[in-house]
């Protein structure tokens, strides 16, 4: 008997019809002889709603407390839908994170899952019950809840796939796989059969909410292939992880291609980011460590980070992105640093966006560079910052003109052709 591992997100579980859907889709798989593991998201906005709540009653809310609070939604899914399982005659139990044995680190909002005690979880599948998880939390040493960072019930999903030892972690969601870019902003973008580990992990980490870029790491950890796929379909989605058969690709269709990869296999876009410079520091050994370590101590993200050189010798600017939610804080450091290494000034800037291209077939091929910024050249788009690694390419740009990017570039690549 296999133990098969399911995740539905936020939309999939959004309305009763929806978890009902659900109900019948594991009960199907029960049917054929299986167990089965459920990790669920909140219904629908649940908790962005929550948040905003929280926000009603204060500006500084207590992460001990905001972690109770967050943790709520995903309570709401996984009992109706053990209710809906058992309506349509399945036995089923719902367990939040701590009942299933989830254990994090002591770190409220954003923890790593330390392990995964089984033991309720396997007594539940031996008494021939699914088993109904709630995503995103579990408990820490302490026995408080804990959250796992937003959009985490994917990283929830594959960590029980790996304490479970199941080969696969089924992520059901409202798209029917990984494509080229959000098919949102690109209603052309192309479907991906398959996208590797790597890849994947630079998409979801530059911005691609498709998947929690975590659960992409555990995955790869621990050999775990994600296929993402729709709850409203029964099609195969996008396996991440398991490459093709080489010998049969050489051959048929995609003969005299054995050694031929796209360049740019997704296109990404982080709308959450904001630009931090400072101007003028002296330009001398210390001052990136003084600067990075006191936005470290003050658990601050940095991103990209740009040095360049001013015309005196002397002095040099500095400019580095961090998520939007954390500017404000990010300035204040940035300030008191800036005071004490005597620099012109500190600017700021919200209205940024990252467009990111990604491809592990970017390193044998050269000119991807240039074709992206002579591509946002000829959309009028200035380029305020660039990094670049083996595999992706990130620019900076003015957030307004961010799916324009996407889409100019998404056609100059030509990702929506069949490769
Ligand atoms: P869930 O609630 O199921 O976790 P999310 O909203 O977190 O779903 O993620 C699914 C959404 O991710 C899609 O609706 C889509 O708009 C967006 N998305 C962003 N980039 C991509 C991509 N490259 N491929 C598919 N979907 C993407
Ligand atoms: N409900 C949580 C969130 O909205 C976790 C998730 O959906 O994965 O962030
Ligand atoms: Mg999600």
């Amino acid at each position: 008997m296999a133990i098969i591992i399911h995740k539905y997100g936020g939309t999939s579980v959004g309305t009763p019809e929806k978890i009902k859907n659900v109900a019948r889709r594991i009960k199907k798989v029960i049917d054929a002889g299986n167990e089965v593991v459920v990790v669920v998201s909140a219904m629908g906005h649940t908790t962005d709603e929550l948040i905003d709540l929280m926000h009603k009653v204060t500006d500084s809310p207590d992460p001990r407390e905001y972690d109770m609070l967050v943790s709520t939604g995903e309570q709401v899914s996984a009992a109706l839908l053990a209710m809906a399982l058992q309506s349509a005659g399945c036995p089923a139990v719902s367990l939040t994170g701590g009942q299933a044995g989830v254990v994090t680190e002591d770190i409220y909002r954003k923890a790593r899952i330390k392990e995964i005690k089984l033991d309720r979880i396997k007594k539940e599948l031996k008494g021939g019950r699914v088993v109904v998880i709630t995503g995103f939390q579990g408990i820490d040493s302490k026995g408080d809840i804990i959250t796992i960072g937003r959009g985490g019930s994917d990283t929830s999903a594959v960590a029980m796939a790996a304490a479970l030892k199941a080969d696969v972690c089924d992520i059901y969601t409202d798209v029917d796989g990984v494509y080229t870019t959000d098919p949102r902003i690109v209603p052309e973008a192309r479907k991906l059969k398959h996208i590797s580990y790597e890849e994947m992990l630079e998409l979801a980490s530059l911005g691609a909410q498709v998947l929690h870029p975590r659960s992409v790491e555990v995955a790869s950890l621990y050999g775990i292939v994600i296929h993402l796929r729709s709850s409203l379909k029964d099609d195969e989605g996008t396996y991440i992880g398991k490459a093709p058969r080489l010998t049969s690709f050489a051959r048929g269709k995609e003969a005299g291609k054995m050694e031929k990869k796209e360049a740019v296999r997704g296109i990404a876009l982080d709308e959450n980011i904001a630009k931090i410079g400072i101007l003028h520091v002296p330009d001398k050994p210390g001052t990136a460590a003084k600067l990075f370590g006191a936005l470290a101590k003050g658990k601050i993200n940095v991103d990209m980070i740009v040095q360049s050189i001013h015309s005196q010798g002397t002095l040099a600017d500095m400019a580095f992105t961090v998520e939007r939610t954390d500017m404000k804080r990010a300035v204040e450091v940035a300030k008191k640093i800036a005071a004490e290494l005597k620099a012109e000034g500190v600017v700021s800037d919200p209205d940024v966006s990252k467009v990111s291209l990604v491809g592990v077939g970017m390193v044998s091929q050269p000119g991807t560079a240039s074709k992206m910024f002579e591509t946002l050249a000829s959309e009028k788009i200035n380029i305020q910052m660039i990094t670049t690694s083996e595999i992706k390419i990130s620019c900076v740009i003015k957030a307004e003109q961010g799916k324009q990017a996407v889409r100019a570039l998404h056609k100059a690549f030509g990702l929506e052709k069949v490769a």
